[in-house]
């Protein structure tokens, strides 16, 4: 039986639903750098840290001067037979459109240019609103937009493409590093630092307190500005104007349909090539197997296991683990269920590794087109393998783990007790 405060509106300051099992927890007084846990499943409810807002400003202004820096100079110059190719982050989207590859080019194209460039401006607008105490409304939409954005910032897996990338390129002719690359890397850096000087809550709760709200309909937390609402399903947040639901809507049916497309898109990921290279005496097409094969060849152990991580074994697991808490959560089992939302924890967190490979073909076609002499080119197996990742993504993000609590909460269970411990 899950707790509800008798009386509503005396808690509304404090009331938190988890976002893993659906409790409705009773968070103590913000303590900095002390987290807050769910009394049920033991997930991080909230990161208190020190608020430093000005802090945020700088590390802002320096992520805005290294994006500036890694997308408007050179990232990696190839030099073959005293022919040179100059490669940015945008050639490679530009290249993969050129040879009729355009879903890849805007995939590459949003997650590495448009989403690092939507969160700066956006957090630079959210701190710059929160202190001339402006245009709070607009900038509840803002910042709720925001929350969205963060799964489809790709800087740190891009980095990783330019390791694989530049170990290839070797291969082929002579690399030089450009300054593009201490861009990202700053980038990286700075949006992560960025982050940590802003703590969610405390930023909503300077765009707005949170409201009593109407009486009337069912108690219901807001998944994107926490909020807990007496509000009828489908209404909007008071705070951020989100949509409320209850649970996510059709989440196991949705989920189901993406992980079935996404298993079938797999078999062609994997089987057919996803990139050639023409040299004068022979031309090569490489799946992303032969790809890790040819790293291994050449020595690179570390980088050919990375690469079967993020390429091979990623992608398996995460249908496999979604296969899984689908098929217990239709049978409401109570088994393991803190490990099953600790599992989908996992699941968020390591989709977007898979985005290597892409990442890896852009940067080669970016750099590698010298005529007949050597030319790399997309090949359509990575279409599919964009495909698979995209989807798994979507598949995760559409399935609401606290559907496995709640199932196993409305089957009997002789030996299961749903403790709920409340705290003060
Ligand atoms: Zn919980
Ligand atoms: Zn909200």
């Amino acid at each position: 039986m899950q707790t509800m405060p008798n009386n509503p509106s005396a808690d509304w300051e404090v009331l938190h639903e988890c976002s893993d099992c659906g409790l409705m927890n009773r968070l103590p007084p913000p303590v900095a750098g002390r987290d807050i846990f769910c009394d049920r499943c033991n997930n991080k409810l909230r990161e208190v840290k020190e608020p430093s807002l000005d802090r945020a400003m700088v590390w802002t202004i320096a992520a805005a001067f290294f994006f500036f820096l890694a997308v408007s100079t050179p990232m990696m110059t190839l030099g073959l037979l005293g022919n040179f190719r100059t490669g940015m982050i945008g050639s490679g989207p530009m290249m993969l459109d050129n040879q009729g590859y355009w879903i890849i080019a805007t995939l590459v194209f949003l997650t590495t240019i448009v989403a690092p460039f939507l969160k700066i401006a956006g957090t630079f607008a959210v701190l710059l609103g929160l202190r001339l105490r402006r245009y709070l409304a607009v900038l509840a939409r803002l910042y709720a937009f925001m929350q969205h954005l963060d799964d489809w910032v790709m800087i740190d897996v891009y980095l990783l493409g330019i390791l694989v990338a530049y170990s290839r390129l070797q291969g082929i002719g002579h690399v030089e590093i450009e300054a593009s690359l201490i861009g990202l890397a700053g980038l990286m850096v700075s949006v992560v630092a960025m982050d940590r000087c802003m703590d969610p809550e405390a930023v909503w709760e300077k765009i707005k307190d949170r409201a009593v709200v109407n009486v009337g309909g069912k108690v219901i937390g807001c998944d994107t500005c926490y909020q807990v609402a007496y509000a009828n399903e489908g209404e909007a947040c008071p705070r951020c104007f989100e949509i409320l639901r209850h649970r996510k809507p059709d989440s196991l049916q949705r989920t189901s349909a993406l992980a079935l497309t996404a298993a079938i898109l797999y078999i062609p990921s994997n089987f057919l090539p996803i990139m050639r290279i023409a040299q004068i005496n022979k031309t090569t097409t490489y799946t992303i197997y032969g790809g890790l094969m040819e790293l291994s060849r050449v020595g690179l152990w570390p980088l050919a296991v990375l690469v079967f991580i993020a390429s091979i074994a990623i992608p398996v697991f995460k249908l496999l683990a979604l296969g899984f808490m689908l098929v217990e959560t239709r049978f409401g089992t109570a088994r393991n269920l803190r490990q099953r939302s600790h599992l989908y924890n996992i699941l968020h967190f390591i989709g977007k590794w898979s985005m290597v490979d892409i990442y890896v073909v852009s940067i080669l076609v970016a750099l590698v087109h010298f005529g007949w002499l050597t030319q790399i080119s997309a090949e359509s197996g990575g279409v599919y393998f964009a495909g698979v990742v995209i989807i798994t993504l979507l598949a995760v993000k559409s399935f609401d783990p606290r559907l496995m609590w709640d199932a196993a909460e409305r089957k009997p269970q002789p030996s299961f007790v749903f403790g709920v411990k409340k705290s003060a």
